[in-house]
């Protein structure tokens, strides 16, 4: 998928064409905007780009997709380009200490414990950017979530980035630029992602094949990113199964939502956290189309109280009671959550 086709990111796209085609390529980049609405498939096309062996695709400022070096860096195996993630990171660790028959188990452990990317794995990669290249483009070394890194790991980096050797581009990818030293987003080329339109969330969920039980619902509750379509599903589907509906909510509605919470306590917070956020744009829709000053308030009133919920959440509170309380405060409401499918 060349960058022509990633949906929605024409001003950034744009830019990172006319780097490819002038050959001039800043030492460090800051991809920023919401999760999911491709910032890691870009930074890996722009990779491909600043790798492609058509030079004829390169004029282009693109990347052809299908030379050794394309495939390569989709594969991940290509030695000059690096994405370091949670899994890369996990991958170290693993290997360190770790070499039996058990393997991906240890791994997938791992893997859930990640929640920094730490100093070593910076180190780790600093020193592949220091290692000379395999082929004749460039060096791209990607950290995602990069608001994760430890203040150690964020130090270390800030002396690679300074002075990055030629043809060698670091590219930090962040949802949350406020939470990036500040001596970091200081030396980097800053790049704006745009929440996506509906329709293209719509349409990468098709084009990827990512199921949803209605996609165009998904898209209107994703907050214009593809991840948060996919997290909106999973929360109307409890809401759904739930009989939470154009009726309002069967008796049993807000426990059976509660308990189809997971039993993981950090899960289960994030999936309440995305059911209020479903319930809360719910109560906003139909707060702006109601009529009459009466029922204007009935929504205002529960608006807030959701607000309130939503911010329990992030206090030692249980997400099912938070869940729960929620629901009962749409008693008596017709939200008409499932538009367009409440005709069954
Ligand atoms: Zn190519």
């Amino acid at each position: 998928m060349p960058l022509a086709d990633i949906l929605g990111q024409d001003k950034a796209i744009t830019y990172l064409k006319t780097l490819v085609k002038q050959d001039r390529v800043p030492g460090a980049l800051l991809f920023y905007g919401p999760e999911g609405i491709g910032k890691a498939k870009t930074a890996l096309e722009f990779a491909k780009a600043l790798n492609c062996l058509d030079a004829a695709a390169r004029a282009q400022g693109e990347a052809c997709g299908v030379c050794a070096n394309c495939k390569a860096i989709s594969q991940h195996t290509h030695p000059d380009v690096v994405f370091v993630d949670f899994l890369y990171q996990a991958r170290l660790e693993v290997k360190k200490e770790f070499e039996s028959n058990s393997y991906e188990e240890e791994l997938e452990k791992t893997l859930t414990k990640q929640q920094h990317i730490k100093i070593d794995t910076i180190r780790n990669v600093a020193a592949k950017a220091q290692q000379k290249s395999v082929g004749k483009g460039y060096k791209v070394l990607i950290i995602d979530a990069a608001q994760t890194m430890q203040e150690e790991a964020a130090n270390a980096l800030l002396k690679f980035i300074e002075e990055p050797p030629q043809k060698t581009v670091w590219i930090l990818i962040t949802s949350k630029r406020t939470a990036m030293l500040r001596t970091i987003l200081s030396r980097c080329q800053p790049l704006a992602f745009a929440p996506l339109s509906q329709e293209n969330v719509e349409k990468i969920l098709q084009d990827n094949q990512l199921e949803t039980e209605n996609p165009s619902l998904c898209a209107a509750y994703s907050a214009g990113s593809v991840g948060g379509a996919l997290k909106a599903d999973e929360a109307l589907s409890l809401l759904r199964e739930a009989g939470l509906g154009i009726n309002g909510c069967s008796p049993e509605g807000p426990t059976a939502v509660a308990t189809g919470l997971s039993r993981t306590l950090a899960t289960a917070r994030q999936e309440a956290q995305t059911v209020l956020d479903v319930l809360l744009q719910a109560v906003h829709t139909a707060w702006t189309n109601a009529q009459g000053e009466e029922t204007q308030h009935r929504y205002a009133t529960v608006l807030q109280q959701l607000e309130k919920y939503k911010r329990s959440l992030t206090r030692n509170v249980s997400p099912v009671l938070v869940v729960e309380t929620a629901l009962c405060s749409l008693d008596g409401l017709n939200l008409p959550l499932f538009n367009g499918e409440q005709n069954d």
